[in-house]
């Protein structure tokens, strides 16, 4: 028998009243609703999904994603299916390997199936007593003065103080309430397929010259699976027919074939888009707060987008809770949430982001890319901080922002350390 939704909608008639409702149960979402759960706020969250559902993605998590989970208090003992990754190789555009390793010192990079990973994080805001319903898409959001009704498939409702909107790339929330903006179709696009039969505990990037400035990977999980995938930068010209050929062709090639081995795909591939376009759409509209892929925060670079949705997650709900306690010591009704979010959003991820999108320019060119993967191979100092660079151990753009300097930027312990 199909998994029953675990919603109880049908049987509610009166909105449901709560402080904060977010929408979409994915890591920004589920952030959200157990940092602003965790301040005193009674938030509910729906998803359109039932858990565990899978999410087309690389599966990675970087040194900056596994310390916000860390943070966030998800035991390491819940992330069963976590592969750790002590060393990634890097393949230039002219063949050569280049092999990073990390340190000892805890977790700097990870790789856990989304379907796990995101089911973990449902039930985990569970036990810190926040209420999810599952099979609940968002049909209709009204953002009055004062308050904002949201409205499911079966006619249900719920009016909150605020809404984060964290339900993904093409957001439903933005869709209703800009009916006219255009049709977010991401800054990359990119496909994703599991294979088993793979046994390489190693995580790979292959910069192939018609990928740059984007790659392909291949990404361990338990038992000799594998995440196997690309990713491209989306131009006006780029169309699904070609980047379905281009999967099929680079599937054949050696520089692919030679790392798989006699591994064989499960399934067929999915293709999603990958929005890194942090200033390209507005943060926040009256009382909702967008985080997380709805906002575009992905990484431009490399394509990685967890970590930068969970801190978005938790930056919006600090945003409300930190309002809400200001106005309770005044008396009065917070007013400034949206403000304040989109400054600590600015702060946290506005330089990285640009950052990101001038050195993606630069491996845009083949040589310029080979010649960089170069000069990363040239010493071991080089190799170890090009790879905790690439895994967001350190802020990307933190050589030019000197507010982030501090002792020890540069040699910060891994996460979940025992
Ligand atoms: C192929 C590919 C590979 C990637 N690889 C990596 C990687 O290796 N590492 C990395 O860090 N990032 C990677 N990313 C990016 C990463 O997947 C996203 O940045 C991340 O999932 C964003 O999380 P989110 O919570 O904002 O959105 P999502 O994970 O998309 O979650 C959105 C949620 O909203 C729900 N929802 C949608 N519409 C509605 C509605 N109407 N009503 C209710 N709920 C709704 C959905 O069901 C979903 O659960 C990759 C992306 C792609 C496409």
């Amino acid at each position: 028998m199909p998994p029953q939704p675990t919603s109880s909608f049908a049987k509610v008639t009166q909105p449901r009243r709560c402080d904060l409702l977010v929408v979409g149960a994915g890591p920004a979402g589920t952030a959200a609703a157990i940092s602003a759960q965790d301040r005193g706020l009674h938030v509910e969250v729906v998803d359109r999904a039932t858990f565990p559902r899978d999410k087309t993605c690389g599966d990675g998590l970087t040194t900056a994603a596994l310390r916000h989970l860390e943070r966030l208090g998800v035991p390491r003992s819940s992330l069963a299916g976590i592969v750790p990754v002590h060393e990634t190789v890097l393949v230039s555009p002219s063949g050569r390997r280049v092999t990073l390793s990390f340190p000892d010192n805890g977790l700097y990079a990870g790789v856990i199936a989304r379907e796990e990973l995101d089911a973990v994080l449902v039930e985990f805001a569970r036990s810190r007593g926040v209420v999810v319903h599952e099979g609940a898409p968002v049909v209709n959001v009204t953002n009055e003065a004062a308050r904002v009704t949201v409205s499911c498939a079966d006619g249900s409702h719920f009016e909150a103080s605020w809404v984060v909107a964290a339900d993904g790339n093409y957001s439903t929330v933005r869709r209703i309430l800009e009916p006219t903006g255009e049709r977010r179709l991401g800054t990359s696009h990119a496909f994703r397929q599991y294979f088993h039969g793979v046994d390489d505990p190693r995580l790979w990037v292959v910069f192939e010259p018609d990928l740059l400035p984007g790659y392909a990977w291949v990404f361990p999980l338990p038992g000799g699976r594998a995440n196997v995938g690309f990713g491209v930068r989306r131009t006006s010209a780029t169309s699904g027919k070609q980047l379905n050929a281009l999967w099929r062709d680079l599937m054949r090639r050696p520089s692919i074939r030679e790392i798989l081995g006699a591994g064989e795909p499960e399934g067929a591939p999915r293709a999603w888009p990958i929005p890194g376009d942090l200033d390209a759409a507005a943060l926040s509209d009256g009382r909702i707060l967008y985080v997380g892929d709805a906002a575009g925060t992905v990484d431009p670079l490399t394509g990685e987008g967890i970590a930068q949705a969970i801190e978005t997650g938790i930056l919006a709900a600090h945003s409300v809770a930190d309002s809400v306690a200001d106005a309770a010591a005044v008396d009065g009704s917070p007013t400034d949430v949206a403000e304040r979010y989109e400054r600590a959003v600015g702060a946290a991820l506005r330089s990285d982001a640009r950052m990101a999108t001038a050195v993606q320019r630069v491996l845009s060119s083949p040589l310029l890319a080979r010649a960089a993967l170069r000069a990363v191979d040239s010493t071991e100092w080089t190799r170890r901080n090009f790879a905790r660079w690439m895994f967001e151990d350190y802020p990307r753009a933190l050589l030019v922002t000197p507010r982030r300097w501090h002792r020890g930027a540069l040699s910060g312990a891994g996460a979940y350390r025992t």
